[in-house]
């Protein structure tokens, strides 16, 4: 769907209207595209300690940025690295993040700003709790004062991780870069130095076979292409009715079609024999597949509840009940479930699409342990407002006021969601275990 008031506040006479009635600017954000550089001008990278060193010759020698440890007068920076693992008071906050705010006015547009800090942990002294925990509400904040499409997120390490752990330097790059445009006031928690980073950054995925459900349209088509994109081999699954569309995305990534409902009862078993047989292996699943029926619980039916549980939380319990039992799921294997920030913050008219997309919030963290023998990870990504078919069935003025209620002011489109998708899918977010991550430019619903 296309978004025509960001469109009008861009352009010409109205963009400066819009200025002089003071109406919202949202920014169109820049998108990855293929051997685009990691950043377009310099970065600096703030903080005491090794640990910034490490980021900052990261930065510079293995990914060739530009990098800045002082702020140069007049410089517009395209990225701010707070690095703050080392922070044991929250007095320590205040020289790297005064350094940093004496820069945020010549924010290149579309810059990032990215924290690195560590875990608070109930075990920690409380003054060491007090900082970690404060980059948290610094960084939401922080996140909520940017503009023209800059973004803030936040890596944080668990114990024992360390800053050049794979899944810290793969999510660095991905929060750096234009893949994670509607990616906004988001920290990711690091459990494990578990992962590899790849020798080809712009297709981390060679070599691996991802299923994807719900791939004939919307986000699923947006993932399918993105993950083959990536290197990826890709079934796409969906249901037999939309079986002509299907063949088309399906032919498009060079993959192959599986229809398929995935409530039938040997899904599972369809899924995975469509995979060895065609593919030889299967390393990647995207539950995807997913459906709204709204109703205010007070005139919820039993078929509207019961649908959308079974596609959107049962379906997907069942098929990993067999891609755990069948012993051929177990090459480093990754599961990223579409959850929702409905399921976070609830919604209302949605008890039954709440209910399903906590219950993968749910899922996944009890699924991760289950794969941790096999290097693998289950992980949640979950979407605010996206354009998609789906939201564009939302009454127009509802639409238009979801659109605006994040920082970025707009809603995400669907490849937004296939970039952070394919991030946890690759083998650099081997240390992402069990978590959320929102693709909602900062929604104000929820946390
Ligand atoms: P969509 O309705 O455009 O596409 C969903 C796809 O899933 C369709 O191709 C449909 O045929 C397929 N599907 C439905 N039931 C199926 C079944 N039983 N078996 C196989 N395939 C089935 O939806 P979308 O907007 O692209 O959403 C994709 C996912 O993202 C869903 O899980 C949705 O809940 C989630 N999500 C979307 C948004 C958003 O704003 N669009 C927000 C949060 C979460």
């Amino acid at each position: 769907m296309t978004d025509t008031y960001l469109n009008l506040v861009n352009s010409g006479v109205t963009a400066k209207l819009a200025k002089q009635l003071g109406l919202p600017r949202p920014a169109p954000l820049r998108r990855y595209r293929p051997g685009q550089p990691l950043l377009d001008g310099p970065a600096l990278v703030l903080g005491p300690g090794k640990d910034a060193d490490a980021v900052a010759s990261l930065l510079s020698s293995g990914w060739d940025v530009d990098v800045h440890r002082h702020a140069a007068p007049d410089a517009r920076y395209a990225a701010v690295v707070l690095v703050l693992t080392e922070v044991t008071h929250p007095t320590d906050l205040s020289a790297p993040v005064l350094a940093a705010a004496a820069t945020l006015r010549g924010l290149a547009r579309g810059g990032r700003v990215v924290t690195v800090s560590r875990t608070a942990a109930d075990d920690d002294a409380p003054a060491l709790a007090a900082a970690r925990q404060g980059v948290d509400g610094l960084l939401r904040s922080l996140a909520k004062e940017l503009r023209g499409g800059a973004t803030g997120n936040g890596i944080v390490l668990d114990a024992g991780v360390d800053v050049d752990a794979p899944s810290v330097v793969g999510a660095l790059r991905f929060f750096l870069s234009t893949r994670s445009a509607f990616v906004d006031g988001q920290l990711l928690t690091v459990s494990s130095g578990a992962g590899a980073l790849p020798d080809d950054w712009e297709h981390p995925l060679a070599g691996r076979v991802a299923v994807v459900t719900g791939a004939a349209r919307g986000i699923g088509e947006a993932i399918a292409s993105t993950l083959a994109r990536d290197g990826a081999t890709v079934v796409c699954v969906d249901v037999p009715s939309a079986g002509e569309q299907l063949a088309t995305v399906a032919n498009r990534v060079r993959g192959t079609a599986l229809q398929l409902d995935v409530t039938t009862d040997d899904a599972g078993a369809r899924i995975l024999e469509h995979a060895l047989a065609r593919h030889g292996r299967i390393d990647v699943v995207v539950h995807n597949a997913g459906i709204t029926r709204d109703k205010l619980l007070a005139n919820m039916t039993p078929e509207k509840w019961d649908s959308v549980l079974a596609v959107n939380i049962a379906a997907q319990l069942r098929i990993n009940e067999a891609l755990l039992e069948s012993g051929d799921f177990v090459h480093q294997p990754r599961i990223v479930s579409l959850a929702s920030t409905s399921g976070i913050a609830g919604n209302r008219g949605q008890t039954n699409y709440a209910a399903s997309k906590g219950g993968v919030i749910g899922m996944v963290r009890a699924t991760a342990p289950l794969l941790a023998a096999f290097g693998g990870t289950a992980n949640a990504v979950a979407p605010g407002f996206i354009e998609t078919e789906m939201t564009a069935r939302i009454p127009a003025l509802t639409r238009q006021v979801a659109r605006r209620l994040n920082s970025l002011q707009q809603g995400g489109q669907p490849v937004d969601v296939a970039e952070t998708v394919a991030f946890l899918a690759s083998p650099a977010a081997g240390g992402v275990v069990g978590r959320v991550l929102r693709v909602c430019g900062q929604n104000m619903v929820g946390q």
